[in-house]
């Protein structure tokens, strides 16, 4: 495959991103309230989220072992010592005046992840993942506050992060989209993280500059905050590269800045600049002492970590002879390269099932907004449907029918197809008896195919379908008619 020309054509584009993610806990970083979404505001709080006078963070050991987890995932090297700082702010929604954070001695560092990207695997760095906990959230939506100021809401003040920060490495707003999709889906493999970018679970701010091609200096950054959905993600870092070009072309040099993106009008505002930057006054937070982690304990996760998507692609490639395309749409969920697993052991023509559920079952989960974990449909039910298609027990066509009731009600195809009265026909006589009244029944037609109008034989063979109820093997039927027509 060729490389894809440059995104810009006079300058590199230079991307580097934070992506926050919620880690899956029943309970907060360093307090026994829930982890919950959606319940009424101020609901999942504790005194430790309050900050209360004379409370003490307590870690929890469970949002430790994903962090761990998430790092080995990443390549990063696992620190056993890590140190949690307090990183001092004033907002509204932070009751502490302070964030727990890790700042100079993170948890993971210098790891790298693989991305899919136009010109074939890239691999980028990630500079550190650290630990945090979140900040409550401010409420300015008049439908609550009825106009009357902002509202408070603490329920998420305290649900551990994770904050992974990505090397410079990024050249284009689609390898900022595949890397986020790898990330999210490694994630979600390793079991750390829902990441439901609708449920703020996964947020990313994106670090954009431009240089020269060819200068090795990097650019000044302008980093959009908070960015919610994938398309957000591209969008803002486009409209970013455009925004910096401009400035360069005139001559202008662009001002560090912190940015906020505005999904309305698609265009970004300016939140601070490097003038007046948050000075965080980080310090060792007093409270707590350093993580210190056991080499044996972090050896024991190593050990539990699931296969990973890299690694299933390609035994999949290898063990059941899938092509990349396939191996790579079928392990972007662990879910549905589970079900693919079983459905091929099930069945044992692998490319075939491949096939259906990448065809038929994807495309019905599509139109559902659901994962195939989530449905009625077994893998042993698809192994079944695709043998009776392969042993032309039933037309491809009447299958396809089935897969959305199995989908929504479970069953067994063999007796869906007996009930629906769906077996193909192949009984020889039926075909012949069909094909002889259509091309008794249509004259013109069967003159204009022996004058050498190949296409007419469609229209036959539509005859031939409908009076077998579109039971009929469409390669017998083009068999038949075609002898037939020769004779
Ligand atoms: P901060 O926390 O102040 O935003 P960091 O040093 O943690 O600063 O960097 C944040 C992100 O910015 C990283 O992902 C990094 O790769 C990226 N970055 C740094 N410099 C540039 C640059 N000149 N252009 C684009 N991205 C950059
Ligand atoms: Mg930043």
């Amino acid at each position: 495959m060729s490389a894809s020309p440059p995104v810009h054509a006079k300058y590199e584009v230079v991307i580097g991103l934070e992506v926050h993610v919620h880690l899956a806990t029943d309970s907060k970083l360093f307090s026994p309230a829930p982890v919950r979404y959606g319940d009424a505001p101020n609901h999942d709080v504790h005194p430790i989220c309050l900050a209360l006078p004379g409370v003490l963070p307590v870690l929890n050991a469970r949002a430790v072992e994903f962090a761990v987890r998430a790092g080995m995932a990443t390549h990063c090297t696992v620190h056993p010592r890590s140190v949690f700082a307090r990183k001092n702010y004033f907002y509204p929604d932070l009751p502490k005046g302070y964030q727990i954070s890790q700042y100079e001695e993170p948890i993971c560092t210098a790891g790298w992840l693989e991305i899919e990207a136009d010109g074939g695997a890239r691999r980028i760095g990630i500079t550190r993942i650290h630990m945090e906990e979140d900040a409550g959230k401010s409420i300015h939506d008049d439908a609550v506050t009825h106009g009357e100021g902002t509202h408070v809401d603490l329920n998420r003040a305290g649900v551990p992060l994770l904050e992974i920060v990505s090397e410079p490495d990024l050249r284009s707003p689609a390898e900022a989209a595949a890397y986020l999709r790898t990330l999210r889906c490694v994630l979600r493999y390793i079991e750390v993280s829902e990441a439901d970018m609708e449920k703020g679970q996964f947020r990313c701010d994106a670090n954009v500059s431009l240089r020269l091609h060819g200068e090795a200096a990097l650019g000044t950054r302008n980093e959009i905050k908070n960015l919610n959905s994938f398309r957000f993600v591209e969008q803002a870092i486009e409209t970013e590269i455009v925004r910096q070009a401009r400035i360069l072309d005139e001559g202008g040099t662009v001002q560090q800045a912190t940015r906020l993106f505005e999904p309305a009008t698609g265009r970004t505002k300016v939140m601070r600049t490097k003038e007046n930057a948050d000075d965080y006054r980080y310090f060792p937070d007093p409270d707590l002492v350093p993580l210190v982690i056991d080499p044996a304990e972090i050896e024991r996760i190593r050990i539990a970590l699931p296969e990973l998507p890299d690694r299933k692609r390609v035994r999949f490639e290898a063990e059941y002879g899938l092509p990349a395309y396939d191996a790579r749409l079928l392990t972007a969920d662990r879910a549905l390269a589970d079900f693919f697993e079983d459905a091929a052991r099930a069945n044992g023509t692998p490319k075939s099932v491949a096939n259906w559920i990448l065809r038929d079952v994807m495309q019905h989960l599509k139109e559902r907004d659901t994962d195939v974990s989530s449905t009625r449909l077994a893998p042993e039910a698809l192994a079944a449907l695709v043998r009776l298609v392969d042993e032309g027990k039933v037309t491809a066509k009447s299958a396809r029918e089935l897969v959305p009731e199995l989908i929504e009600k479970g069953g067994d195809p063999a007796a869906l197809v007996r009930e629906r009265g769906l077996e193909a026909v192949s009984d020889g006589g039926a075909l012949e008896a069909a094909a002889a009244e259509v091309l008794a029944a249509n004259p013109g037609a069967a003159g204009r195919f022996r004058a050498g109008e190949d296409k007419i034989l469609n229209f036959l063979m539509g005859q031939v379908m409908k009076k077998t109820g579109g039971k009929a093997s469409p390669a017998a039927v083009r068999d038949i008619l075609a002898r037939r027509l020769r004779e």
